[in-house]
């Protein structure tokens, strides 16, 4: 399936979840199953099968588009949520969000130290989620493998929060 066709699925939601934002729909691409399968395997296919030992997700949608990925590669999955939800002990990272702040929590025995680790999301704003998550696993030792994510808002430059990583995004806007 061409990259151009999974973009026209995208749905823009004005205003959701607050004035001023347009919020990029994606489960349109989620419910067409040629679509999602497109998506994991071109993440895939640009980091190599053999290169990734875990695949983290960022809740929530992260986690959608990450399992599936981690089973192509053959690799562990593990969540990185929002503050208070994972059980175990954990690192956190705070980062700034629009208006105010938010943390980040990792279970600090998810991630062996040298492991190589793939992080996934949704969309790719500001750059401040994706930051604190990489942040989060090189703290308990990991290796950032890429980052990749199906949506990047190339206007917000969050890669310039990311100096130094391999970002792979599929479409851009
Ligand atoms: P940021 O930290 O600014 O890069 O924001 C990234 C996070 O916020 C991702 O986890 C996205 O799910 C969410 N996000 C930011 N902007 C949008 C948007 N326009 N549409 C959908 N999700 C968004």
């Amino acid at each position: 399936m061409e990259l151009d066709a999974i973009k026209a699925l995208i749905r823009d939601v004005p205003d959701f979840p607050e004035p001023g934002i347009v919020f990029k729909d994606i489960t349109p691409v989620l419910a067409d199953p040629i679509a999602f399968s497109t998506i994991t395997d071109l993440i895939v296919v640009h980091f190599g099968r053999g290169n990734i030992d875990k695949v983290v997700g960022i809740e929530a949608r992260g986690f959608i588009l990450a399992s599936p990925v981690a089973y192509h590669f053959g690799a562990g999955f593990v969540p990185i949520r929002k503050l208070g939800k994972l059980p175990w002990k954990t690192v956190g990272e705070e980062y700034d969000l629009e208006y105010g702040t938010a943390t980040l929590e990792l279970h600090r025995d998810a991630v062996a130290p040298g492991e190589r680790v793939l992080i996934v999301d949704d969309v790719l704003a500001t750059g401040g989620t994706a930051a604190a998550a990489a942040s989060l696993i090189e703290q308990i030792g990991g290796k950032v493998a890429g980052i990749s994510c199906m949506i990047e808002l190339d206007f917000l430059h969050g890669r310039d929060k990311l100096p130094g990583y391999d970002i792979f995004s599929l479409l851009h806007y």
